[in-house]
């Protein structure tokens, strides 16, 4: 499960929020002044599963090289690059779930409906 976090222009705020996919959740809003028109920082993805591991290999930039936040497939790419650097912390089932992640976007019809698992973790 992937934590995006995001960034408020017009606070300056940032906030994270834990995502279900590779979509942003339905209404999206900073919760300091409510705007909407928040944008997610991509470097700043992560994933749930290991506080250290996921730092190092965030740390390293080369992570990131290629990455097309609007590609949820690259995005996949990414993740799996990703599970290979966690190695053991990833456990063995990070490929089958990145694949299971990406098989629901792409067959997300575009009617996004509300993500009751989508839980704001307040600011980082
Ligand atoms: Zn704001």
């Amino acid at each position: 499960m992937p934590i995006y976090e995001y960034l408020c222009p017009n606070c300056n705020g940032r906030f994270q929020k834990l995502v279900q996919g590779f979509s942003d959740p339905v209404g999206l809003a900073c919760p300091r002044c409510n705007n909407t028109s928040v944008r997610r920082v991509v470097s700043r993805v992560a994933v749930l599963k290991s506080e250290e591991a996921r730092a190092d290999a965030l740390a390293d930039p080369s992570m990131l090289s290629g990455l097309d936040e609007n590609d949820p497939k690259s995005i996949a790419r990414w993740a799996k690059k990703l599970g290979k650097e966690l190695g053991e912390e990833a456990g063995d089932d990070w490929d089958q779930m990145v694949d299971e992640m990406l098989e629901e976007e792409l067959s997300n019809d575009g009617s996004k409906k509300e993500d009751k698992k989508a839980d704001d973790l307040g600011w980082g």
